[in-house]
């Protein structure tokens, strides 16, 4: 199966660690993965595994919260969602991933359930298939809170790469 991501998250990544490691930081991190001779376009797909890539690097340069952190950094970056989280709650927001998901990825699926709003579950099939794309979504899921302004705790509670049908983030309020 071929994995593809929109060029903006790939994009959303350097710029993040542009922003923490500097200009010579990211053009590091781009020539340990081969990549720095290349642009990439917000509006086109790329391979995952370029995502893949980088954030490994992150993980191995930088370790495992600065992965975290680099996932949350990528809520920044979606336009209509940035906009729309100064007026929402978390509910409101995590609703809003699923369609996001599908203009970003070209492969897996998300869910999002709000039915109880003190133990909202977003969940993933086909995406953590590495485990920096799992930390990436904890990010994702902790910065959803900070940015609502809600108090809470993100748990990764199942995971496919430990066998789990879908990885399962639980959010409790
Ligand atoms: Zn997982």
């Amino acid at each position: 199966m071929e994995r593809r991501i929109r060029g903006s998250s790939l994009n959303g990544y350097l710029k993040f660690i542009k922003k923490k490691w500097g200009t010579s930081g990211m053009e590091q991190c781009m020539r340990d993965i081969g990549i720095d001779d290349m642009t990439f376009k917000d509006g086109h797909y790329y391979q995952d595994e370029v995502v893949g890539n980088v954030l490994r690097w992150v993980h191995r340069e930088k370790g495992r919260e600065a992965v975290v952190e680099a996932g949350g950094s990528i809520l920044h970056n979606l336009g209509i969602l940035s906009w729309l989280v100064r007026f929402a709650n978390i509910s409101t927001l995590a609703e809003k991933f699923p369609k996001n998901y599908s203009e970003v990825y070209t492969f897996g699926k998300c869910w999002v359930d709000t039915s109880d709003p003190k133990n909202i579950t977003i969940s993933f099939k086909g995406v953590g298939y590495y485990e920096e794309a799992c930390l990436a979504w904890e990010g994702i899921c902790k910065e959803a809170l900070a940015m609502t302004k809600t108090k809470g705790r993100v748990t990764h509670t199942k995971c496919e790469r430990l066998g789990d049908e879908r990885c399962v983030f639980l959010v409790e309020l």
